[in-house]
């Protein structure tokens, strides 16, 4: 009987999701990793009943602008049905972007690190709707988008509509910058986007089919097969590492007449490549390149690109030079794009270089507009701007002195409210904020608190435009949201600055530890109830998990939290694991280890179609 009631649970269950059962046949071959399984959960439908009603029947319409990796986390941690969503983006896919230099050499194909957004929200078990179109202006006093269809012209396609809003999620991304150089964006490469990445892999291709024809001189050939990579990011050196493996692996076999003229340069305008990155990773990358032949050429700042040569311009000495190429990639950062540009005039950011948010994600200056990922960076408040208002909302002695007692009751709010903080106190080795405190014996003025903080604004940092940024704050976002009619039944804010730092909602297992560190509470249940309300609320908070840089011949450094540096083989291993658990979807994680399988075995496709 009990085998029964099991056999007819579980047939449901694959009535319910008729996909399941072929997922499980998937994993037993596959022997995949459950953890990146759960990920996929279609999320139960979750009311939101258990708070106050909203004022009136209509649910609010939440627009989100984009399909990439702010927005599709959004749209994954969404579990409410009290919204009505609309996604607007002219792309109708999720693109896994990490392995996109990947796709130029051909070792993993393109449709394999896309899925398609309905196919991601249609497992939500909530209704959303999805328009390909591009918005070309969002107008923010009528709460209107104007936006052009994005379909092929032939089908009468490029028309224009308006779309209304209740509450915006901008997640548009970057453009690539170009620095207005004269030739990039009519001659060079870039690697931005999927079709990118496939023009880059038809070239190569293509430079070496034109490379092997008779009718070719010498010179020609050398100049056709000079690969020129500008920036020595983490896009530029993995995409030069991947194309050196091309050469070296497959090219020289299929190609060996011309392969042994192939060039690679690296044009970086710093003194190393990467960095951003530990200086021991620099130094490896460095090395490598150098044993693998591939020409870094430090301190050239790109002047101009032409048809057939890139000017640079050597930053020590002044000295100008070109270079002839075959195909130049153009990888040295990002740039808003117009669509933001416009929106910022509007709302009066129009002399900033980045659309600025505070700490939850809100638009400045805009209400009920909220912008994630690559398209924004957060305006994180100084201490030092707040810094009498916070000992002044401390209880004070009639002296105007803080006691310990007075002190250790503001601090939990301080490091919530100011992450530079929490990163001071780490570089500085310093326990917490009462041991920094501690060699002002006794008592604490005004003066003494300005003295023991001063230090700590230098710790802020703007956020990196990374995939891991972006789904960090989609998810956060997306928690808000799932939460936002439950903590409005909590409207007090935060105990101490309520004008500065109040929000309805948050996600409160973010900083739960963080939470319990600072108060120095061990007992994480009794904190649970005692602070519940004060837990409501916080801002976004960044969690890194580390990075990568592949650096070819299955060799990789990686960048973990703690400094800890590891590079080579074993960490190519982790990259393989860490990337195919990060895949959205289990089709794509499927394609992507056959892909890399198949590459193993019979090499990389030269095929240019
Ligand atoms: P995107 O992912 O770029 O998404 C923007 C979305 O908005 C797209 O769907 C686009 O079609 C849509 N859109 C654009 N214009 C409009 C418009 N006008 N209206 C509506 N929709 C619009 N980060 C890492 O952390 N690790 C890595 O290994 C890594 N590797 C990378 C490799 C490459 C080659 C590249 C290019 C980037 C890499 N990144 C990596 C960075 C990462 O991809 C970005 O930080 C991330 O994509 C930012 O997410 P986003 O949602 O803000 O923007
Ligand atoms: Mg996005």
């Amino acid at each position: 009987m009990r085998g029964y009631t099991f056999y007819a649970k579980v047939s449901r269950v694959f009535q319910t999701y008729p996909s399941l059962s072929k997922l499980l046949v998937v994993s037993t071959v596959g022997g995949g990793s459950l953890l990146a399984f759960s990920d996929d959960r279609p999320f139960q439908r979750v009311s939101n009943d258990g708070g106050q009603k909203p004022e009136c029947n209509k649910k609010k319409k939440v627009v989100v602008l984009g399909t990439g990796w702010a927005a599709t986390s959004f749209l994954k941690n969404l579990k409410s049905d009290s919204y009505e969503v609309q996604v607007v983006s002219p792309r109708n896919y999720f693109a896994f972007t990490p392995l996109l230099p990947s796709v130029t050499s051909g070792t993993v194909e393109a449709r394999s690190v896309v899925e398609p957004i309905r196919n991601i929200v249609k497992k939500r078990g909530y209704q959303i709707d999805f328009k390909e179109a591009e918005c070309l202006k969002i107008d923010a006093s009528k709460k209107i988008l104007h936006c052009k269809s994005a379909q092929a012209t032939n089908l009468g396609g490029k028309e224009e509509f308006t779309v209304d809003y209740d509450i915006l999620i901008i997640a548009v991304g970057a453009q690539v910058n170009t620095f207005n150089t004269p030739g990039v964006s009519e001659y060079a490469h870039f690697l931005k986007e999927v079709e990118d990445a496939q023009k880059v892999r038809n070239t190569v291709i293509d430079c070496f089919e034109r490379a092997s024809l008779p009718s070719v001189s010498h010179e020609e050939r050398k100049r056709i097969l000079h690969f020129v990579v500008v920036g020595g990011g983490p896009v530029g050196v993995e995409f030069a590492a991947e194309l050196h493996d091309i050469v070296v692996q497959d090219i020289s076999k299929l190609y060996p007449s011309v392969s042994n003229l192939a060039k690679i340069t690296l044009l970086e305008a710093g003194d190393h490549i990467l960095n951003m990155y530990d200086k021991r990773i620099t130094q490896f990358a460095e090395t490598k390149f150098q044993r693998d032949g591939i020409d870094l050429k430090t301190g050239s700042m790109v002047t101009k690109v032409s048809e057939k040569d890139v000017s640079s311009k050597d930053r020590a000495t002044g000295q100008c030079s070109t270079l002839p190429y075959g195909l130049v990639v153009w990888s040295t950062g990002i740039a808003p794009r117009p669509v933001i540009l416009d929106f910022m005039k509007q709302i009066g950011q129009g002399s900033r270089r980045v659309l600025a948010t505070d700490e939850w994600l809100r638009v400045e200056g805009c209400d009920n507009v909220y912008a994630l990922g690559d398209c924004a960076t957060i305006n994180q408040r100084k201490v030092m701007e707040d810094i009498s208002a916070i000992f002044g909302q401390a209880k004070t002695n009639d002296a105007g002195h803080l006691n310990k007692q007075e002190f250790r009751e503001v601090i939990g709010d301080i490091t919530e409210r100011y992450p530079q903080v929490e990163l001071y106190l780490k570089k500085s080795k310093v326990k917490n904020m009462v041991a920094l405190l501690d060699k002002y014996e006794g008592e604490i003025d005004i003066e003494k608190f300005e003295k023991a903080l001063s230090e700590v604004d230098t710790q802020m940092k703007n956020l990196p435009a990374t995939a891991q940024v972006a789904a960090q704050q989609g998810e956060y976002l997306a928690k808000c949201f799932n939460r936002m009619e439950k903590c409005e039944m909590y409207p007090e804010g935060p105990r101490r600055f309520r004008t500065s730092g109040q929000h309805r909602f948050h996600p409160f297992r973010y900083i739960w530890k963080l939470k319990c560190k600072a108060l120095g509470v061990k007992n994480q249940k009794l904190l649970k109830r005692k602070n519940m309300i004060k837990l409501m609320l916080t801002n976004f908070r960044y969690k890194h998990f580390g990075q990568f840089a592949p650096l070819g011949g299955e060799q990789t450094a990686a960048q973990l939290p703690g400094d800890w540096v590891s590079i080579g083989h074993s960490t190519q291993w982790l990259w393989y694991s860490v990337y195919a658990s990060k895949l959205v979807s289990w089709r794509t994680r499927m394609l992507v280890v056959s892909d890399w399988f198949r590459r193993y075995i019979f090499g990389r496709d030269t095929s240019r179609i």
